[in-house]
């Protein structure tokens, strides 16, 4: 688990569309890399959404870490799942894809679902979102 540097609190990862995460910067320099998801919405002033997610900033990100083969990919969907689990739309992802039930996934799961209750007219995003997620590959 991570530490935000703002709160100390334990932070997942995950990753906004940098125009977001320069909002954040803006009014906390200290952030560097991470922020718990709270301490971004603080600095941005509202609740984080679905739309504020970057399927590849993950990728450019993944790139730079080391990962198992197919990790970076499960985790990406995971976002995904839990999002569709939280706003009904469960098994609208592709079947293809590996719902496990590991701490990495459950995390993922629990972001994405948070994320979609803050998204309104959310079948756009979560159509958008799975088509990139689908082509992810790192
Ligand atoms: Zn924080």
């Amino acid at each position: 688990m991570n530490q935000c540097p703002l709160c100390n609190g334990p932070t997942t990862i995950f990753w906004l569309h940098d125009f977001i995460w320069e909002q954040v910067i803006v009014s906390n320099p200290d952030a560097k890399d991470l922020t718990c998801i709270r301490c971004a919405e603080v600095a941005i002033g509202r609740p984080l959404t679905l739309r504020d997610l970057s399927i590849d900033n993950f990728g450019h990100t993944a790139k730079n870490m080391i990962f198992k083969p197919g990790v970076m990919r499960e985790y990406v969907q995971a976002f995904v799942i839990g999002a569709c689990e939280a706003s009904n739309n469960q098994g609208y992802w592709p079947e293809s894809w590996t719902n496990a039930d590991d701490r990495l996934t459950q995390l993922g799961k629990k972001v994405g679902g948070y994320l979609a209750k803050n998204t309104s007219d959310i079948c756009p995003i979560l159509d958008e979102l799975i088509q990139a997620a689908d082509e992810f590959n790192c």
